[in-house]
């Protein structure tokens, strides 16, 4: 028998997995060449070519490579070439000690979660949110607490420090945002650093950073970790290097942050004991001497604009992402969200529904597909919109 909470988790099931579910078995009775997914944030970008000569050379032992366990935190050497990058982006003191690889930004967001909550302790989450936080904070038998966004999709500050209570521990921030492609600025954390130091006690803020490089600004990414002392910044190159198949990625805390030398052993223990042990070695050893390399994301621009501008010209209300590959309209306003998707199906595109991050009345784009697949689609979705907003008209 598998547990109670383990049954509630099968029911609740994941809208994202299960549209991806979706284009499978549409695949099968339409043929590949009439079904649009657009329900997964799967790169499908090739990694960079030096990840890839990288790793030929590895395979080829020309080096010689070690296969075997090593410090939970990983390679010491690797740990500092990231220290030193944070320490550049960030204007603070990292040092290699404080650098945990770990298995992809899933893994660092779980052995953050986990070495700092205690059972009934609250997350503060900012809806719309990465859905896959309910589960992490769940696991480590604490409660999310939701705070909404404005109509910029920025945090609603207000609210946020209303909900901040003395069982509050963190705070999850996401930018560039899954779903909405919001990049926060630097003076949003200012203000939240003015929040947080008002509190007697630490409130962590951890900085889901995975986007990051993922950007259509000219402006450098403000992490938060330059403003508010106790962040703790989870990376993983899944996005940014085109390997999420791949687990791997790191949890980096400044010498700033409160209980820095006991949370650090805590993280690289609980890195242990929640079963990854390591990071993968072949991987740690790709990214040494590579962690600098600047993503070519003009594709992605190009995709997102093809959208953007569709959503422009039929006067849909669409925020213009700053960051990430989603875009995340509104739906057409008599119909909620599990009907426009259930409604763009039949032509065979595949979106995710606003619910699935906890914000309705919306649906996500992920636009990290072939180019050919959005030129194929764009016509079908262009006539999708203007017959369910001409149906709206004629009520
Ligand atoms: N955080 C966000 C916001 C994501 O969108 C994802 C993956 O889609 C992750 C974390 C997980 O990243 P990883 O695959 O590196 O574990």
């Amino acid at each position: 028998m598998i547990s109670k909470k383990a049954e509630k988790r099968l029911a609740q099931g994941s809208r994202i997995r299960a549209m991806f579910e979706e284009a499978k078995k549409l695949r099968a009775l339409l043929g590949d060449e009439n079904v649009f997914d657009f329900s997964l944030g799967n790169p499908d970008q090739k990694p960079p070519q030096e990840i890839l000569n990288s790793l030929l050379e590895l395979a080829e032992l020309k080096a010689d490579l070690s296969h075997s366990y090593m410090s939970n935190a990983g390679y010491t050497d690797l740990r500092g070439q990231i220290a030193e990058k944070e320490m550049k982006r960030n204007s603070r003191t990292f040092a290699e000690a404080g650098v945990i690889m770990t298995v992809g930004a899933a893994g660092a967001l779980n052995v953050c979660l986990q070495t700092i909550l205690n059972p009934d302790d609250e997350v503060i989450i900012i809806a719309p949110y990465f859905a896959e936080y309910i589960h992490y904070i769940d696991q480590a038998n604490a409660k999310a607490v939701v705070c909404p966004s404005l109509e910029n999709f920025l945090p609603d500050l207000e609210r946020l420090e209303a909900l901040c209570n003395e069982r509050t521990k963190a705070i999850i921030i996401n930018s560039p945002n899954n779903p909405s492609g919001a990049v926060y600025p630097e003076s949003l954390y200012q203000k939240l650093q003015e929040i947080l130091s008002g509190k007697n006690q630490t409130i962590y803020v951890l900085s889901d950073e995975v986007y990051r490089d993922i950007l259509y600004t000219d402006a450098d990414f403000p992490s938060p970790a330059k403003a508010i002392e106790n962040t703790m910044i989870c990376y993983s190159w899944s996005k940014s290097y085109s390997i999420p198949g791949e687990r791997v990625g790191y949890i980096a805390c400044s010498k700033d942050v409160e209980g820095y030398e006991t949370l650090v052993q805590a993280l690289a223990l609980y890195n242990r004991t929640l079963g990854f042990v390591n990071a993968p070695a072949i991987w740690q050893n790709v990214l040494r001497d590579n962690v600098n390399i600047v993503p070519d994301t003009s594709v992605y621009r190009r995709k997102r604009d093809l959208f953007l501008d569709m959503f422009r010209d039929l006067r849909v209300p669409c925020h213009e992402a700053e960051g990430a590959f989603y875009l995340f309209p509104k739906v057409a306003p008599q119909m909620t969200s599990d009907e426009y998707v259930a409604a763009l199906k039949q032509e065979g595109i595949l979106v995710v529904a606003g619910e699935a991050f906890g914000y309705p009345g919306h649906v996500r784009i992920s636009y990290a597909v072939p180019m050919e697949k959005i030129e194929q689609a764009l016509p079908k979705y262009r006539a999708f919109i203007r017959r369910v907003y001409e149906s709206d008209s004629e009520k």
